[in-house]
């Protein structure tokens, strides 16, 4: 039904899938994305638009250049070649993962690391059972999970995301390496920024190459981000050293920064936000940065603050481009205290009430720090209406644009935001029909609660890519 749908439209789909495939064998798909250019999507439903009327986008140098009322006498055009008729399905801006580990992506469904299970569920089994999966690594698997992930991703909307990749003196650069790899492959269907992460600590005693190889990785252009987890070194003055030395590095090779911060429920800790902004004010990062985005995640701690202290920081981060994007799905799971308490950013409240960016992720998808859950973007946002408790559909709509408009935004993408204007890049998902008519969603209240089970297609730069 899709092949007469698409062959009706000047698209064959066996040609295509063949271009496909042949991009996963390494090639780059310009071949298939050259005759895969709509200029125009016809036909569809649009958030913040009434649910009845349908629309018809026009599309030009893979920008929105117009979006017109769909009229009866517009149906002769539908046939032309590079017209996609929606019928009336719901089209929205395309997702994206903010935050999302590539290398170490399902590692328990691999039967290469089936010896590797969760029995206690803890941080330290999590890094124990990671480490031993680490020493397993090859090019061959890294590329095979990464080239997965990256394929269901598309396939759920996502048109860009940044993807963490760890070097230590275990990997040593081999997961940035597969990484740069799969980048480069997917060039044109899916946007990603490579960020070289540090997970272990980069000061602490016996670190000493963890820090050379962050140096190392520095110096490589094709890295996108610098990124490291402060919280892993062995006291607070490390932890210093470790945001200041990769900020500086950021800074000189000019890359965006990325830190895991601040990852726990304990008020006894000194938060190391404060650091982060105080170095960045130092450095002048935003005269010397050219533009490039600090970004943190997870930020547990930051869950505990008062309504003073988030007013504080918000005066704090003055016009610096700093943005928070909270991991629920990762810290529900993994934030362990005594009393048993979880805690996630309460990501709406910053944006609402405090005017803060922020965005959610993913962040881990079928390993030890979290089990559970997809890749689809989408589920996080659905989570975030119990998590945050708001199931308005101005909630839902913000929570849906926390995974797309707002995440790319977070990271430093050009975003196409939820009102489609004129002169934003066409990056689009297009939702499917159910089965029963009734229940195909027409808003992206509805797609929040619940995004259903049909398939949805993908368009990036107004090329459908999946
Ligand atoms: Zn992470």
């Amino acid at each position: 039904m899709a092949a007469a749908f698409l062959a009706a439209h000047g698209i064959n789909l066996d040609e295509e899938m063949s271009k496909i495939q042949f991009a996963r064998n390494g090639e780059k798909p310009e071949a298939y994305l050259g005759q895969s250019t709509l200029s125009k999507i016809s036909g569809v439903r649009l958030p913040h638009k009434q649910s009845n009327t349908l629309w018809d986008i026009s599309i030009s140098q893979g920008c929105i250049s117009a979006i017109d009322p769909h009229a009866a006498s517009h149906a002769s055009t539908s046939q032309s070649p590079g017209v996609l008729d929606a019928t009336a399905r719901l089209l929205a801006s395309s997702l994206c993962h903010a935050h999302i580990h590539l290398d170490k992506c399902f590692l328990l469904q691999d039967p290469k690391y089936g010896d590797l299970q969760i029995r206690e569920g803890s941080f330290e089994e999590a890094m124990s059972l990671t480490s031993t999966a680490k020493g397993r690594f090859t090019e061959e698997d890294l590329l095979r999970r990464g080239r997965q992930l990256i394929e269901e991703s598309i396939a759920f909307g996502v048109t860009h995301m940044r993807a963490f990749a760890e070097i230590d003196e275990v990997v040593e650069c081999a997961c940035l390496d597969a990484s740069l790899q799969l980048k480069d492959e997917f060039a044109g269907r899916c946007d990603i920024q490579v960020c070289a992460f540090a997970q272990l600590a980069l000061f602490s005693e016996g670190c000493e190459t963890n820090h050379s190889l962050m140096e190392r990785a520095s110096t490589m252009a094709s890295v996108d981000v610098l990124g490291s987890t402060p919280y892993v070194e062995s006291d607070p003055d490390k932890m210093k050293k470790n945001i200041e030395t990769v900020t500086r590095l950021a800074l000189r090779y000019k890359k965006h920064l990325d830190f895991h911060l601040d990852y726990s429920l304990d008020r006894e800790k000194e938060p190391m936000v404060w650091h982060v902004l105080n170095c960045l004010k130092e450095t002048q990062w935003r005269k010397n940065a050219e533009g490039r985005r600090v970004t943190l995640g997870h930020c547990t701690r930051l869950s505990l603050f008062t309504p003073e202290e988030w007013r504080k920081l918000k005066r704090e981060i003055g016009d610096l481009p700093v943005s928070f994007v909270g991991l629920p799905t990762s810290d529900l799971f993994m934030m362990r205290t005594e009393t048993r308490a979880r805690g996630t950013l309460r990501v709406p409240e910053l944006i609402k009430d405090y005017g803060i960016r922020a965005a959610v992720g993913v962040n881990n998808v079928g390993n030890c720090f979290t089990p559970q859950g997809s890749c689809d973007p989408l589920s996080v946002a659905s989570l975030g209406i119990a998590v945050y408790q708001d199931g308005t559909q101005e909630g839902a709509d913000l929570l849906y644009e926390c995974v797309s408009s707002r995440a790319k935004d977070a990271v430093g993408f050009e975003s196409t935001t939820l009102d489609l204007n004129i002169g934003e890049p066409a990056d689009f998902v297009i939702f499917g029909r159910e089965q029963v008519e009734w229940r195909t969603r027409r808003s992206v209240t509805e797609i929040v609660y619940d995004a259903g089970h049909s398939k949805r297609q993908t368009i990036k730069r107004g090329v459908l890519v999946s």
